[in-house]
């Protein structure tokens, strides 16, 4: 019984010291000084107890083992259907079509003669200096023009998002094209990949950006839909509002629109239809569809959060008639997230409500995008979800401690209202 109790005992510390071994070395990976430093002291801590509390520590597995326990018991469970749309949304509402209507244009006065009560607001958010522009708070020539190039890229690839479907060739059932294209994607490095049904309100209704005429009717076209995703970089996305978000912004965009550009034509040149859904030229929302494949689920911020990146993915999706496997089930952050409220806490320009859970004033966050120049992106930098905080936020989505305990930990390893990263080197170097 006592080698029993006392190899529990080491098993349990041994773990812990691993645990954090492995959050410090991301951490430091991640440029993220201070939650490296923090979780290399608290590997040693179970070394120094044993060391110096040894006879006493020899049965104490029973406390961690308690703890275990308490953070594997259920929490109570939320749905946030706030961001899921009951019916098909206007893509001529979202800010960034609203921002490209030109003053004196027959879209511009047919679009406000509609809404008047945004003309206001719009004009104001128009009259500042601007996403990567010159006189932004946090412009940064070298950075604005490396985005810049990023943007241009991707909008070389708009008109590359659809094409002629060959005939069908090949003897490949629907179920192997669709593991060979799973593959593929995972070869080509995506983070995240699914397969869902589409529904009719992950379609816009009507186009607002993209290739097709403005105000065009979207039709509904395909059953089938995958979802490629492309993990953004902490040590990046953690100078947020710094220009190195947007950098990492256009790249990862540029990353999800390739594979989907390529996967896409693949389908076509087998027989199917098949549709890319890049940035800034959707029929699909991205979100919704990530959602429906069960990737993850929506958080506070309105944004859409995975389980293993948190918020830190730009995605892209092709749209098909090939048949594919339907997704899983929507994960619940909120009862995690009405235990944190951090991207509320920290958002700049208040756009995330802290009271309440409600969806994310847009029009406000973006009018702060264009007065600093970046797409800020600090509710993706301080999301615990997007910490490497490994099988602790699988806990924390199941149990209102091991929730507590996770957001304790967050905001001693990042602080409550994390900092902002200074740029890497190179950059600043060229500041
Ligand atoms: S920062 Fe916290 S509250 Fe906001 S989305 Fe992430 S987990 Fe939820
Ligand atoms: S909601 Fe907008 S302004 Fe607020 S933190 Fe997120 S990106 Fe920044």
């Amino acid at each position: 019984m006592d080698i029993l109790l006392s190899t529990l005992n080491y098993l349990i510390y041994s773990a812990s010291i691993l645990f954090f071994l492995v959050v410090s070395w991301k951490s430091f990976r991640e440029r993220n000084i201070r939650a490296g430093i923090v979780s290399v002291l608290f590997s040693l801590l179970p070394v120094l107890l044993c060391y110096f509390f040894h006879e006493w520590l020899y049965f104490s597995f029973t406390g961690p083992l308690i703890l275990l326990v308490l953070i594997i018991v259920p929490g109570s469970k939320y749905r946030n259907d706030l961001c899921l749309p009951a019916e098909r949304f206007d893509e001529r509402d979202i800010t960034f079509a609203r921002y490209r209507l030109k003053a004196g244009s027959e879209n511009y006065s047919s679009y406000y003669e509609k809404n008047p009560e945004k003309e206001e607001s719009d004009s104001r958010t128009r009259a500042l200096p601007g996403l990567l522009a010159e006189k932004s708070k946090y412009f940064h020539k070298l950075n604005s023009s490396a985005a810049d190039a990023s943007f241009f890229l991707l909008h070389q690839l708009k008109d590359s998002v659809d094409g002629p479907v060959a005939e069908q060739n090949g003897n490949y059932t629907a179920e192997q094209i669709s593991d060979y294209i799973h593959s593929m994607a995972v070869d080509d490095g995506a983070s995240i990949y699914g397969t869902a049904l589409i529904k009719p309100e992950h379609y816009y209704s009507h186009k607002g950006r993209g290739t097709d005429s403005y105000g065009k009717e979207i039709p509904i076209k395909h059953r089938y839909a995958i979802v490629l995703g492309s993990e953004m970089r902490s040590s990046n996305t953690a100078t947020a509002p710094l220009s190195p978000e947007v950098v990492e912004t256009g790249k990862r965009y540029v990353d999800c629109a390739v594979w989907a550009v390529q996967t896409a034509s693949f389908i076509r040149s087998l027989g199917y239809s098949a549709r890319a859904h890049i940035d800034g030229n959707y029929q699909v929302i991205p979100p919704l569809v990530a959602n429906e494949a069960g990737l993850g689920g929506f958080g506070w911020s309105s944004l859409f959060l995975t389980k293993k990146y948190g918020p830190r993915v730009r995605y892209s999706v092709v749209t098909t008639d090939l048949e594919l496997p339907q997704g899983g089930k929507q994960v619940d952050f909120l009862s995690f997230c009405n235990i944190c409220r951090k991207c509320a806490t920290c958002c700049p320009s208040r756009a995330i409500n802290q009271e309440r859970l409600e969806k994310l004033n847009a029009d406000r966050c973006f009018m702060y995008w264009n007065a600093v120049g970046t797409d800020c992106g600090r509710c993706l930098a301080v999301c615990p979800m997007g910490h490497p905080w490994g099988i602790l936020k699988t806990l924390a989505l199941r149990s209102i401690i091991a929730a507590r305990l996770l957001k304790g930990l967050d905001d001693l390893f990042y602080g409550r209202k994390p900092r902002s990263l200074p740029m890497p080197q190179w950059m600043e170097n060229t500041q």
